[in-house]
């Protein structure tokens, strides 16, 4: 029986009303409740890397006694779940208190010292569920287990997944909010963790004028998770909060740099969405570029404004780093320091952005003229529909000779016959400029191939392999769900076995739901 501690809920604030019953909580940082019990609980897959993180001993599988506390059907030892209060903007708007609507966490197992907290989505109703059920659908269940490891193998910091249970109950859902509801598979992803925290938990209690609880999960979060900002005396002052917002602000900077240069479009950063850590949180309608269009965004929900549109990314993280900033203030009581670190954030962003652009392209050093190698070349992925994994893929090929452009960049092209004239042109324009820069580069032709190799993915959970894997389960075979586990476990290997998972979108999907476009209900 594995035994939890209850880091959380024993240093914080828990709200006194002790019924689970949708309401707004007040001067509290959290609130018990449990999870349903499901109907016919079944295990449909888990990640062997988070069991072996967490030390949970897998024969070849989960223990039944872990399949039940997956699954909400069983409590572990010591474990007193909750959820957490927290608040956010959406798109752009203040929405007050969120929390969490369906997530119940079960406390933390500590593994070396560190606590790692796990987390059921999807297992019922809470006091934060408002207009929602509290339940999750299997197609986002999908989507989230199998992207949070996949982003984990990437090497992109994220929450991480230990299973995907279905729960034998089924969830009605109207996918695109169009008056058709339906039933479908109800599941549980158990999330896994150093915390959950958002900046939408500090958010909620400075807008409510709640500045004991501010402090309280500020300092809590500090001890816990940034324990090497604590000056030596121990005491956390000013100058530690805002060192950590500081470490907070590059922490974000260099997730979103892991982002773009993966093509990955989370979809929805909202503030409430933004984790304290800097991992990618909450997989809801996200998804990867297959053709370069930095306008692209899978939500349907945000067509309009396409505020989290790809190349907006930076921009919003900045943005939501202003919102937090504006949170923590009381602790500080000085906009000044605050805002010389906000001001920083563009230029240190773009530091590591270029820095990752010369990986790309198998630089050893940035110098000076590269900043307009790099954006001249994301302009001309525009231009012509150009597969950004492929075409990255297949540019370690290249190794100066401009005749052999046009055979390298073939297969990037959704449609090889209609290039234009300008296109082509810059084309050679850009690789011309290109094979200059290369012969300055210091490092040997392997050196640079093994570069851009261990930078440009192979292989990505493109959303038509989830949208194929989603339906066969759907249709009761999880097979192509451990296909993908095991091509995403290493994405950066030739891994020929699984070549014809090297590919373009194909046709079928470029707008088919699920593939191209995403609704928020999950
Ligand atoms: P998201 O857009 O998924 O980040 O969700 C925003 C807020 O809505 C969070 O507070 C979620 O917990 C809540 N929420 C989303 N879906 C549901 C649901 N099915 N039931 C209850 N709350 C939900
Ligand atoms: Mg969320």
């Amino acid at each position: 029986m594995p035994v939890f501690s209850d880091l959380f809920t024993k240093e914080l604030t828990a709200d006194t009303e002790s019924e689970n019953f949708i309401r707004q909580v007040s001067a509290a940082n959290f609130s018990y409740c449990h999870p349903v019990q499901p109907k016919a609980p079944k295990l449909l897959s888990y990640s062997k890397e988070v069991a072996d993180l967490l030390q949970i001993n897998t024969s070849n599988s989960l223990s039944a006694e872990w399949q039940a506390i997956l699954a909400g059907a069983k409590l572990a030892e010591n474990s007193i779940p909750f959820a957490m209060r927290y608040a956010g903007h959406q798109f752009g708007n203040w929405a007050g208190q969120l929390g969490d609507g369906r997530a119940i966490n079960l406390g933390n197992l500590v593994v070396n010292n560190q606590p790692l907290e796990l987390q059921l989505k999807g297992a019922g109703p809470t006091p934060y569920s408002r207009a929602g059920d509290g339940f999750a659908v299997l197609r986002s269940s999908v989507r989230e287990y199998l992207c949070s490891e996949a982003m984990h193998h990437l090497g992109i910091p994220t929450t991480r997944a230990l299973s995907l249970m279905a729960s034998g109950d089924s969830v009605t859902r109207d996918m695109f909010y169009d008056g058709h509801p339906e039933k479908e598979i109800g599941a549980i992803v158990c999330r896994v963790a150093p915390s959950f925290i958002r900046f939408g938990n500090f958010q909620i209690h400075a807008a409510y004028q709640e500045l004991d609880l501010l402090k309280q999960l500020a300092d809590f979060t500090i001890r816990n998770y940034f324990s090497h900002l604590i000056p030596q005396s121990g005491s956390i002052t000013k100058e530690t909060y805002i060192t950590w917002f500081s470490a907070i602000c590059h922490n974000t900077a260099d997730m979103i740099v892991h982002w773009q240069r993966v093509g990955f479009v989370h979809g929805v950063m909202n503030t409430d969405n933004m984790s304290i850590h800097g991992l990618t949180i909450d997989y809801g309608p996200y998804g990867f570029l297959d053709n370069f269009d930095p306008d692209w965004t899978p939500n349907t929900t945000d067509a309009q404004g396409k505020r989290y549109r790809y190349a907006n990314q930076p921009y919003i993280a900045h943005w939501n780093l202003v919102k937090l900033a504006e949170a923590i203030y009381p602790l500080i009581e000085d906009t000044k320091p605050l805002e010389d670190i906000l001001n920083q954030f563009p230029q240190y962003y773009e530091d590591q952005w270029q820095n990752m652009m010369a990986h790309k392209l198998g630089l050893d050093t940035v110098s000076e003229q590269d900043s307009s190698l790099f954006k001249d070349l994301e302009k001309l992925l525009a231009m012509a529909e150009t597969d950004m994994t492929i075409f990255y893929r297949e540019l370690a090929k290249f190794d100066g000779q401009l005749d052999s452009v046009n055979s390298l960049t073939e297969s990037a092209y959704y449609n090889p016959q209609s290039l234009s004239n300008d296109y082509l042109k810059a084309r050679n324009q850009w690789f011309f400029a290109y094979s200059a820069r290369l012969q300055q580069n210091s490092i040997t032709e392997a050196e640079k191939i093994a570069l851009m190799n261990r930078t440009n993915p192979k292989y990505l959970l493109r959303n038509f392999l989830s949208q194929v894997a989603i339906d066969k389960a759907d249709a009761g075979d999880c097979s192509e769900i451990e296909i993908l586990l095991e091509i995403m476990r290493n994405p950066y290997a030739e891994q020929p076995q699984y070549q014809d998972y090297y590919q373009k979108r194909p046709e079928w999907a470029r707008h088919k739901a699920g593939c191209s476009m995403l609704s928020c209900s999950s």
